[in-house]
């Protein structure tokens, strides 16, 4: 078997990857407690769960109570459903493309709709096989993503047709400065959600808000309304990076030294010759590359953990290989077959992000499919205990 997630023994793998679903299910518990009462506490698992895996984060999620799971793409939750089966909601972010509003309906999927044509497409087919199939209402705040316009939105309103023939269960919008709290969009965002979740309720009671992801969740109740979509936080990220990182960390890459070698004159490392390496450094080469979704741009800015010790990368990333300075480390740790901490709780993902310049966020998406991954249960403490 080959592709995605292809099962692959540790010993025959470059690099391990340990998922802790236990810290994951628990990172779920601790947004669900920092949410108001009544608050829907869900799981995005869009993109494989950011790279984590879908399929075995949602059943440890719904395993733990969560009811509500959000997707992106329509494959996304046809997939999910199969794993879940029908009880929990699975809501799909990116909607309805026109003529499949029926594979939506089929699989129990709750679409959300963000422009007026989705809306129009969803009414008619509503109306044509008489479904009372739920949706969500997208509108926009300030993102200029997705979702209706402020224009678009009071029309639909003001015209009797405009919401005809839906059964919402919620009005949906997206912050886009949640992680920095101080940013005014945060608070300009929340003004105009609830003029258009007051506005919309006029016609619809029983609507819900969802307005908040993980950074929103930390801005306070006033911004979490009915419904939360939570992923990175979930996912051990920091929701709120200028402070100390609540979550449990979630995610171990080890990756095996292959070869070491020391230097014995003044050397350069790699393609392009980019790392000078002093006479009498000591060097491990380990099986992980740019093709395992470890970023070119961490080339000669990285640093991982070898038995606790900080450690650097020399040189340019290959795409399965990089090298390590690790002169610093003394030969009873520095044998090949020794693991290299590539992400842990030093560094994390996080950590791995800001020397690549870009977010966990991408760190944890472009996680590989060559390594042999590892999931600890959730039923059983694992790393972050
Ligand atoms: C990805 C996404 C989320 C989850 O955001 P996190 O920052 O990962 O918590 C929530 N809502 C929407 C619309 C998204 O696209």
């Amino acid at each position: 078997m080959s592709g995605p997630n292809a099962p692959v023994s540790a010993d025959q793998a470059g690099a391990v990857l340990t998922i802790d679903l236990a810290a994951i299910t628990e990172n779920w518990r601790l947004l669900s407690k920092k949410l108001k009462p009544g608050c829907d506490c869900g799981a995005v698992v869009k993109a494989d769960a950011y790279g984590l895996g879908a399929a075995n984060v949602a059943a440890a999620l719904a395993g733990a109570g969560c009811k509500t799971f959000y997707v992106a793409h329509l494959s996304e939750g046809i997939d999910l459903r199969k794993v879940l089966g029908r009880g929990p909601r699975i809501i799909v972010m990116h909607g309805v493309n026109p003529g499949l509003e029926s594979e939506v309906f089929k699989h129990g999927l709750i679409p959300v709709l963000s422009t007026p044509d989705q809306i129009l497409a969803w009414r008619t087919f509503a109306t044509d096989a008489d479904v009372l199939q739920e949706t969500l209402i997208q509108v926009d705040t300030g993102m200029n993503r997705l979702g209706l316009s402020e224009a678009e939105f009071s029309n639909h309103l003001n015209d009797p047709d405009g919401f005809q023939g839906l059964t919402p269960l919620a009005l949906m919008s997206h912050l886009a400065c949640a992680g920095t709290p101080e940013h005014p969009l945060n608070t300009m965002q929340l003004e105009k959600f609830t003029g258009a979740l007051s506005a919309f309720r006029s016609k619809f009671p029983d609507a819900k808000g969802t307005l908040s992801n993980s950074s929103g969740i930390f801005l306070g109740e006033a911004w979490h309304f009915d419904y939360a979509r939570p992923g990175a936080s979930l996912y051990g990220l920091n929701p709120q990076p200028a402070t100390k990182n609540p979550m449990l960390p979630v995610v171990r890459l080890q990756a095996k030294i292959l070869q070491i070698r020391r230097v014995d004159s003044t050397q350069t490392v790699g393609y392009g010759a980019t790392f000078q390496a002093a006479d009498g450094m000591k060097l491990a080469t380990v099986s992980i590359g740019y093709a395992d979704g470890f970023l070119r741009s961490l080339s000669n800015a990285g640093q991982a953990q070898l038995d606790g010790i900080p450690i650097r990368i020399a040189g340019i990333i290959s795409m399965d290989l990089l090298t390590f300075d690790i002169s610093n480390v003394p030969d009873s740790s520095a044998r090949p077959g020794a693991m290299i901490d590539i992400l842990a709780q030093h560094p994390t993902a996080d950590d791995l992000a800001s020397d690549a310049g870009t977010i966990g966020y991408e760190v944890l998406t472009s996680l590989g499919h060559r390594y042999a991954r590892r999931y600890l249960p959730a039923s059983v403490p694992g790393l972050g205990s």
